[in-house]
């Protein structure tokens, strides 16, 4: 009776402890979850691809540009550029009978009568424009191009193309976050406001920076795309584009994109600064370059992080979005 009073005691024990330990291994394991499957969600490969360098908004003389569509090709592949889209407005201007110069060229245009301004880039057909921008994004889908979403912040009102209308519109790959052409005009170039906007919704909105060039002398190399393209081919370069595998540049490059869990590393030689945005333009760290290794602190709710790196003068490059998954 005694004997087996004990016993009972000592397995009482054994269990409670068994439990606790179970119950402490189980906790232990939900928080490895709960870390093990928060990760930052990068567009970018680790390695393999080439990085091409190109500008998808330049007009010539098929629209309003000052240059016949050669030579304005001319005039970028001097500059050394790997691909270039002639975007003149509603007109598919065709390449296939120009010389690249060593170039790809990619055919598209510019959809702007009608309402707010877009491009359609790796036009198979010409779409034309429909006051209701929702059927031209439609008909590009149904294409097989891409589009993106031009000079947000032009015009007076900084407002050519509103928050409501990008959070409303569906099926568009991308912004200008920057454009060139619009140093000249009224409004801004810039356009990261609304994009921080969109991105804060979760929506998988990519950044692009284009010169929009109409005069090559005075808007050639202003903004341009960094793509991390597997070839030349004009498919795999817009493929890349509409997976996010590009950065968006007015100078900075950026040699190096490292994701691993919640810690991103990067190297621009030329940055001298770096800003890591999230939410609606949160700024959560500005650093000296040219290097930057930042870890997302779990439990902050954040969607999103971005990393933007400035260099000499006014030269800057946007990195695109990564979401905290
Ligand atoms: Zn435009
Ligand atoms: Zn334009």
């Amino acid at each position: 009776m005694r004997l087996s009073n004990r016993v009972n005691r000592v397995v009482c024990v054994a269990a409670v402890l068994g439990a606790c330990l179970a119950a402490g291994n189980a906790a232990a394991q939900d928080s490895a979850n709960a870390d093990a499957v928060k990760h930052l969600s990068s567009t970018y490969v680790a390695d393999g691809d080439t990085w091409l360098r190109g500008n998808i908004h330049t007009h010539s003389t098929e629209s309003d540009g000052s240059l016949p569509p050669q030579e304005v090709v001319n005039y970028y592949a001097k500059l050394g550029y790997d691909f270039l889209m002639i975007s003149d407005h509603e007109k598919l201007t065709p390449v296939a009978g120009l010389d690249g110069k060593g170039m790809t060229l990619i055919p598209g245009s510019e959809i702007s009568a009608k309402g707010q301004h877009l491009l359609h880039v790796g036009a198979n057909t010409h779409v034309l424009p429909d006051p209701d921008r929702q059927k031209v994004l439609d008909l590009i889908k149904q294409d097989g191009g891409i589009a993106v979403m031009n000079h947000p912040n032009w015009q007076a009102s900084y407002n050519h193309c509103s928050l409501e209308v990008l959070n409303t519109l569906q099926g568009y790959t991308g912004i200008e976050i920057f454009n060139g052409v619009v140093v000249y005009l009224d409004g801004s170039e810039l356009a990261t406001d609304k994009w921080d906007r969109l991105l804060a919704k979760g929506r998988r909105i990519y950044g692009f920076a284009t010169d929009d060039c109409h005069n090559p002398e005075q808007h050639a190399g202003m903004g341009w795309v960094m793509v991390q393209s597997k070839s030349r081919a004009v498919d795999d370069i817009v493929n890349a584009m509409r997976d996010g595998r590009f950065y968006a540049s007015t100078g900075v490059a950026f040699e190096m994109i490292k994701v691993d869990g919640l810690t991103v590393t990067v190297r621009a030689a030329n940055a001298q600064r770096f800003r890591v945005c999230a939410d609606n333009g949160k700024v959560l760290k500005m650093a000296d370059g040219p290097d930057l290794q930042y870890t997302v602190k779990p439990g902050k709710g954040l969607t999103y992080i971005r990393i933007e790196g400035y260099g000499p003068g006014e030269q800057t490059a946007w990195l695109q979005p990564m979401f905290i998954e």
